[in-house]
């Protein structure tokens, strides 16, 4: 059983082509910016069975075409890393193509073996330095650099993910130290800005939950640009999203 909290079937955001985009409830950190605030609670969400995911999955197929297919988000899905890897080890043996979205501070076994029927990691690495990254998540960055440098070693594509916010990440100082990190990686397809914004910001209210970031303003043109031009020094597929 996944615990989900609820299904994409024409997902075009989350990885290559069209796919099935499955976002699991529960996550383990607490990012300022979240817009999803109603997926964290591991207690929530519905249980689906593998099989039953898999059986929409296979229906869908013909609509993946050459790029598409099944992605895992969240939440946080390596939470559920056994899980996700049965399903993902069953959608390739269906010729499914897999690909998971995580924020990379779960390191165990069970993530390893996971990365290992991932086809496309899509990595949230959301702040270079570990103090700040702390501030805006809760969490350390040590585990995301170290799954990613572990999935280098592996050989395996990944994606890069950097939610760009004013103030906390967009000196140049953190652009050009996130980009001198990763320049020498060999598996590294894209990097993917996501600026700053606060579509979800309602939900804080509904959940009754504080919303941390309110002062914060969503970036400017030029930030952007700022960003995108530093991180195209170190990298060939950079994207605005
Ligand atoms: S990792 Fe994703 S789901 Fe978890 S708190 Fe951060 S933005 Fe929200």
């Amino acid at each position: 059983m996944l615990k989900v909290h609820s299904i994409e079937t024409f997902g075009t955001h989350e990885g290559p082509g069209i796919r099935l985009v499955i976002f699991l409830q529960g996550c383990n950190i607490r990012c300022l910016y979240c817009h999803n605030p109603d997926l964290l609670d591991r207690n929530n969400g519905k249980e689906m069975k593998i099989k039953e995911i898999l059986k929409i999955a296979v229906e869908q197929k013909d609509y993946f075409g050459e790029e598409g297919g099944i992605t895992v988000s969240g939440g946080e899905p390596t939470l559920q890393a056994l899980r996700v890897y049965k399903l993902f080890k069953r959608a390739r043996k269906n010729g499914i193509h897999t690909s998971l979205d995580s924020n990379g501070t779960i390191i165990s076994n069970r993530v390893k073996k996971l990365y290992q029927e991932t086809d496309l990691l899509i990595l949230d690495v959301k702040h270079i330095d570990e103090k700040w990254h702390k501030k805006l998540t809760g969490a350390s960055n040590k585990n995301v650099l170290e799954m990613a440098k572990y999935r280098e070693d592996m050989g395996k594509p990944m994606w890069l993910r950097y939610v760009l916010v004013p103030g906390w990440n967009d000196s140049e100082e953190f652009l050009e130290k996130w980009g001198q990190h990763f320049k020498d990686y060999k598996n590294i397809e894209r990097v993917e800005i996501l600026p700053y914004h606060t579509l979800g910001v309602h939900k804080y209210k509904e959940l009754k939950m504080k919303y941390k970031l309110a002062k914060v303003p969503t970036p400017s043109v030029e930030i952007i640009s700022k960003a995108e031009n530093i991180f195209k020094k170190y990298f060939k597929n950079v994207l605005i999203k």
